[in-house]
C-alpha cells in the first residue's frame, strides 16, 4: 500500500517536474506593442510566452521604456518589431538591454505607404516618411503573419511543424475576415464612405477597402495640430458633407469633439487603431479590432 502510494507520489512529482520543464522551454517572445503580440500568440500557440511592452490602449508612437522592458528584451530569444519608423524608441532600448535576440520587422515585405501631410517640422522627433500603420489592412497582416512564423522556425527549429500549422489556420481566419471587411464596406454607399480619425491611422485600410480618411494629426500621435490645420479639416468636413467623426483609443477626445460640434458631423463610436482593448473590451485581439471598427463605421455611415 506505501510503495503504490509512493509510486504515485514519484510518478505526481515526475509530471509536475515535467510540467514546469515544459513552462520553462517557450520560447520567449517580446512584441513591441499590443497587436504584433496578438498576432505572435496565433502562430506561437502554446509554444511560446509572448510579452508586449506596450500594453492594451496604449500609445507606442510616444512610449517611455521602462528598465523592466530592458529585463523583457535581454531574456528574449525574439523581439518582433513593427518597424516602418512606428517605435522610435525602440534601438535604443535594444542596445540597452544588451539582448542576443533576433530582432525581426513585422512589416517586412509590406508595400510602405508615404505619410502624407508629414508634419516633422519644429517638434522635436523624426518619424521618417513611412506610414507605420500597414496592420490595418487584413492583407498586410497576412505579411506580418508569415515573418513571424519564419522568426519563429529560425528561433525554434524543433517547433517548425507547429508554427507553420498555426500560421496557416490563423491566416484562413484572416482570409475570411478581409472578406468580411470587404463585403460589409461595399454595402455602405460611396459616398458616405468617408471618415475623420483624430490621427492617421487608417492609410492602409482606406487604400485597401475604399474609404476615405481625413486626419487632422498625421500619422504620429505625437504631432501637434495647428488652428490652421483644424480651420482646413473643419471646411473639408463641411464641404464634403461628411458623415462622422470617430475616437480612437490611443488619442485625445477632445478634438474630434470640437469638430464635431462645429460641423454637426456625428460622433462614431471608439476604433482600435494602435493598440488592442484590454481583454474584457470590445477588442481584445487582432480579429476583435478589426470587427470592431467594421461595426462602428457601417453603424455610423449607413445611409
Ligand atoms: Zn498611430
Amino acid at each position: 500500500m506505501l510503495g503504490k502510494c509512493l509510486a504515485a507520489l514519484g510518478i505526481m512529482t515526475w509530471l509536475v517536474a515535467a510540467g514546469l520543464a515544459h513552462a520553462q522551454d517557450k520560447v520567449r517572445v517580446v512584441a513591441t506593442f499590443s497587436i504584433l503580440a496578438d498576432l505572435a500568440k496565433n502562430v506561437g500557440g502554446d509554444a511560446v510566452e509572448v510579452a508586449s511592452l506596450v500594453g492594451p490602449n496604449g500609445d507606442a508612437h510616444a512610449y517611455a521604456p521602462s528598465p523592466a522592458d530592458a529585463k523583457l528584451l535581454a531574456d528574449a530569444k525574439l523581439v518582433l518589431v513593427n518597424g516602418l519608423g512606428f517605435e522610435g524608441w525602440i534601438d535604443r532600448l535594444v542596445k540597452a538591454s544588451g539582448t542576443k535576440a533576433q530582432v525581426v520587422a513585422a512589416s517586412k515585405g509590406v508595400k510602405a505607404r508615404h505619410a502624407k501631410g508629414e508634419p516633422g517640422h519644429g517638434h522635436g522627433h523624426d518619424h521618417g516618411t513611412s506610414d507605420p500603420h500597414a496592420w490595418q489592412s487584413v492583407a498586410n497582416a497576412k505579411i506580418y503573419v508569415g515573418n513571424i512564423r519564419d522568426a519563429l522556425v529560425k528561433a525554434d527549429p524543433e517547433a517548425k511543424s507547429t508554427y507553420e500549422a498555426n500560421a496557416s489556420a490563423y491566416l484562413a481566419k484572416l482570409d475570411a475576415l478581409d472578406r468580411e471587411v470587404k463585403a460589409t464596406i461595399a454595402a455602405i454607399p460611396a459616398a458616405r464612405r468617408k471618415i475623420i480619425t483624430t490621427h492617421d491611422a487608417f492609410g492602409y485600410f482606406a487604400a485597401a477597402y475604399d474609404v476615405q480618411f481625413i486626419a487632422p494629426q498625421g500619422v504620429s500621435t505625437e504631432a501637434e495640430v495647428s488652428a490652421r490645420d483644424l480651420a482646413k479639416i473643419i471646411r473639408q468636413v463641411k464641404a464634403q458633407k461628411i458623415p462622422a467623426v470617430f475616437m480612437e483609443n490611443v488619442t485625445d477626445p477632445r478634438l474630434m469633439r470640437r469638430i464635431a460640434e462645429e460641423t454637426g458631423a456625428k460622433i462614431g463610436g471608439k476604433l482600435y487603431s494602435d493598440a488592442l482593448s484590454e481583454p474584457s473590451g470590445p477588442a481584445p485581439t487582432y480579429i476583435d479590432m478589426m470587427k470592431n471598427n467594421l461595426k462602428e463605421f457601417s453603424a455610423a455611415l449607413a445611409g
